[in-house]
């Protein structure tokens, strides 16, 4: 049996990855913040992507009652390795929407939903919650029932509805500002875009 007790935290293993990083980042959400998770350099260590997973589907079949889950979904790419492996904790498919041309998330690749049948969407993190909330309907329109919504982190301090039941390993609560207000822009530091340069 896993011992929880065992584990390190969420936090920790962000920090002992260089994954929590400070400075002045512009957030995929447009929001300038001092803090960011760059959860890719986790999720690189396949034994903590399993790990994560296994504790967010622990999580999510919690905030579900055991309901039988038959698919979970992701917002590529942020979404994609963590998805994959709470789908696999949870015995179901895993399947991701991506950006069309458009800039609209849709299932591609063949990925179909039966109506009727019940979702979950996962994501690495939560800032607005726009990527998840984009997904569900995606899964809606096709006619699933979304259950509920994961994360490993919620940097909302808990502050998204995505009108789901929600669950999250971690919070982070660091303040973000719109460009126009943010303080590290008006002490003229540049901002930089995570991923864009090494770290
Ligand atoms: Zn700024």
């Amino acid at each position: 049996m896993p011992q929880p007790e065992a584990r390190p935290a969420v936090l920790d293993l962000f920090r002992s990855t260089g994954a929590y990083l400070s400075g002045h980042f512009r957030l995929t959400s447009g929001l300038h913040s001092p803090a960011y998770l760059q959860c890719a350099r986790v999720l690189q260590h396949p034994r903590n992507a399993e790990d994560l997973g296994s504790r967010l589907a622990q999580a999510i079949a919690a905030l579900v009652q055991l309901e039988p889950v038959d698919v979970v979904a992701s917002p590529a790419i942020g979404g994609l390795i963590i998805g994959h492996e709470v789908a696999r904790a949870l015995g179901t498919r895993f399947i991701f929407a991506e950006r069309d041309t458009s800039g609209k998330m849709t299932l591609r690749r063949g990925f179909e939903v039966t109506p009727g049948e019940t979702a979950v969407v996962v994501e690495d993190v939560i800032t607005t919650g726009g990527s998840t909330r984009e997904v569900i309907e995606s899964l809606r329109a096709r006619g699933a029932r979304v259950l509920a919504a994961g994360s490993i982190i919620d940097r909302s301090g808990g502050k998204v509805d995505l009108g789901v039941s929600r669950a999250a390993l971690d919070t982070l609560v660091v303040d973000s500002y719109p460009p126009e207000s943010c303080p590290l822009c008006a002490q003229g530091i540049p901002v930089v875009k995570p991923g864009s340069r090494a770290v």
